[in-house]
């Protein structure tokens, strides 16, 4: 049964709404004399990894905040890789380091959860970050950047979680797993889903809500949603249709007449990613300012 066309879930208006508060809290931290400034390490030239750095910078210039690239070539030695992350780390007027991923092959034997320090570790990969996403009730700790920004868009859309069924696929440390704790904190109900699960659509058939984070292009179609249910689905894929193209891991087309919201690829979970990414600097920098006045 076919019903009337989804609700489409666009970052936009989320975006919209919240750079002009960022700004300000940016502006508020200048005038103290604290300028909020994210460095970002870039090894090799993935086009696709010049794109992410490229959106983040733009972003972080948008909200008045300082973003700099810092660019290696592909076969800089894992003693120079580490040595300049060290160097960034120890910078006192530096408040984000992040790593752009994929790391050439060479450098796949870097404890990536260690490597950045936690203080600045805004994309919240350190071990001790990753502990206090289970264990802390601080409001202020890093969250996960594509998780935060899925919570964002539920809350901007009026998305009640409390007691939902929910589905993620896909159980990557970045979106998966860290997702998962953070639905089960807003009181939904998780299933993680993942390449060994057995039949995958009995699972989608009975969630409210499914979220895919697989990186297989349009994997989800309507075969997988139940004509019974309303379901919302967030796609947080990204996969390259041709060189100015992606799309994500759900059929948008083919599910859009058969649930109740589904986020866009592009113009969804995308650039929310890139938001949370500067809400963490924001937090980063505000501890700064307030160590320096001897507060914490
Ligand atoms: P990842 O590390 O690439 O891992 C993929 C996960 O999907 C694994 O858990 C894997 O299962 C599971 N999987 C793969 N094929 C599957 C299948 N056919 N059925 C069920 N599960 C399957 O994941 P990721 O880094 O989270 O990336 C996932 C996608 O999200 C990619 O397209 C990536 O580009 C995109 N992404 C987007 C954003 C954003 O801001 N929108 C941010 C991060 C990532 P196993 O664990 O069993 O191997």
């Amino acid at each position: 049964v076919s019903c009337a066309l989804a609700r489409i879930l666009e970052s936009k208006p989320i975006l919209e709404s919240k750079i002009a508060h960022l700004k300000e809290q940016v502006d508020f931290l200048k005038q103290k004399g604290i300028v909020p400034h994210l460095k970002i390490i870039l090894v090799g030239n993935s086009p696709a990894s010049q794109v992410y750095t490229r959106n983040k910078k733009i972003f972080a210039e948008k909200i008045n905040a300082l973003c700099e690239i810092i660019s290696f070539q592909e076969n800089i030695t894992k003693e120079q890789f580490e040595k300049e992350i060290l160097r960034q780390c120890d910078d006192p007027a530096v408040d984000g380091v992040l790593v752009q991923l994929p790391l050439p092959e060479h450098l796949s034997s870097i404890d990536l959860h260690s490597l950045v320090s936690a203080s600045k570790d805004v994309d919240c990969f350190h071990y001790s970050n990753l502990g206090k996403l289970l264990a802390s009730n601080d409001p202020d700790k890093f969250l996960p950047c594509t998780p935060k920004g899925i919570l964002t868009l539920c809350q901007y859309y009026g998305i009640d979680l409390k007691g939902k069924n929910v589905v993620i696929i896909g159980r990557s440390l970045i979106v998966g797993k860290p997702l998962a704790l953070l639905l089960t904190q807003e009181n939904c109900t998780v299933t993680l889903c993942h390449s060994q699960t057995k039949n995958i659509r009995e699972f989608t058939q009975n969630a409210d809500i499914v979220v895919v984070a697989i990186g297989r292009a349009k994997y989800l179609d309507k075969t997988f949603l139940s004509p019974q249910k309303k379901t919302v689905l967030i796609d947080v894929g990204i996969n390259a249709v041709s060189e100015k193209k992606i799309c994500g891991d759900i059929d948008f087309e083919d599910v859009l007449p058969h649930c109740e919201a589904i986020t866009p690829v592009p113009g969804g979970v995308g650039p929310l990613t890139i938001l949370s990414l500067a809400e963490n600097l924001l937090i980063s920098a505000k501890k700064r300012s307030l160590s320096r006045d001897g507060k914490i």
